[in-house]
């Protein structure tokens, strides 16, 4: 009986000892599946797409189609009709103007920063500056605020020739690098302040100011051209400004509208 007894007591301890391993086995499987779905999500959370797709990878075609997405969703659906102006916002490929920290968020309908405490503005708003500037193919084009080269690359899609003025060195430098690279050989980059302009290469068929001014600065109003346009964020700092559309007719009478509220960076001073 006793033996029995033992062998009965070894047969419970050899099957608790399995059930323990399998217990354990079960467990580790659990906790390999957890740490490596918590580890996929985390590396997924960085190639969310702009549009909220968060399988999606950030590849050149993703986000081709996340640019499609963001001119029909954000730009033509707000009423932007300029066809070429559709056409340069889809073609340009603005993931490549925003730094690898924020690259994400390139398509989304916001301001994205480029660093320098600086951003580059929302894909609406750079399109609908650029339709109101209404700027023809022989067109030469002053751009105050080069910043990440965006709205100058836009530009060059559209006119004969863009000069763009960043008074920050490095983010102008670097506008200038990623412009060459590629390939936008009508924009010119001067570091300097663009409230003085560029009057080597004025009077301007169109200009446009990328940052708020508390008003207009009169140098800028000088080397716009009889028959040519202005879009300018007039306003205090940090505010709400105005975005003014500044007309100059042929015998250079200056008509001011305000066009509707906006919120940009400072226009700085040296
Ligand atoms: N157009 C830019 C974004 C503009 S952000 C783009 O497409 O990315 C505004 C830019 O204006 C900033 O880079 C800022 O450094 C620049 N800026 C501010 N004051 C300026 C001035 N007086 N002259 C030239 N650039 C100025």
């Amino acid at each position: 009986m006793q033996v029995i007894s033992d062998a009965k007591v070894g047969f419970f301890s050899e099957e608790k000892i399995s059930v323990k391993i399998n217990y354990m086995v079960c467990i580790t499987s659990c906790a390999v599946v957890i740490i490596s779905g918590a580890i996929l999500l985390m590396w997924n959370k960085n190639k969310v797409s702009a549009m909220g797709d968060t399988n999606s990878v950030l590849d050149e075609s993703s986000f081709a189609r996340q640019r499609k997405r963001m001119v029909e969703e954000q730009i033509a659906y707000r009423g932007v009709k300029d066809k070429r102006v559709l056409e340069a916002m889809e073609s340009v490929p603005r993931h490549v103007f925003i730094p690898e920290e924020t690259r994400s968020y390139s398509y989304y309908d916001q301001p994205v920063p480029i660093g320098f405490g600086q951003t580059i503005s929302q894909p609406y708003i750079v399109a609908f500056m650029t339709e109101l500037l209404q700027a023809g193919s022989d067109d030469v084009v002053l751009e105050v605020g080069t910043g990440s080269g965006y709205q100058a690359a836009i530009l060059a899609r559209l006119v004969k020739r863009v000069y763009t003025i960043e008074i920050v060195n490095d983010l102008g430098k670097e506008a200038q690098n990623r412009l060459k690279t590629l390939g936008y050989d009508n924009v010119e980059v001067m570091i300097g302040d663009g409230y003085k302009g560029w009057p080597e290469h004025a009077p301007f068929d169109a200009i446009i100011v990328t940052a708020a001014a508390e008003h207009i600065p009169q140098p800028l109003i000088d080397q716009l051209k009889p028959g040519g346009r202005m879009v300018i964020p007039v306003g205090r700092v940090y505010a709400v400004q105005d975005l003014m559309l500044i007309t100059k007719d042929a015998s250079s009478k200056v008509i001011k509208e305000s066009i509707i509220p906006v919120r940009f960076v400072p226009l700085l001073r040296k």
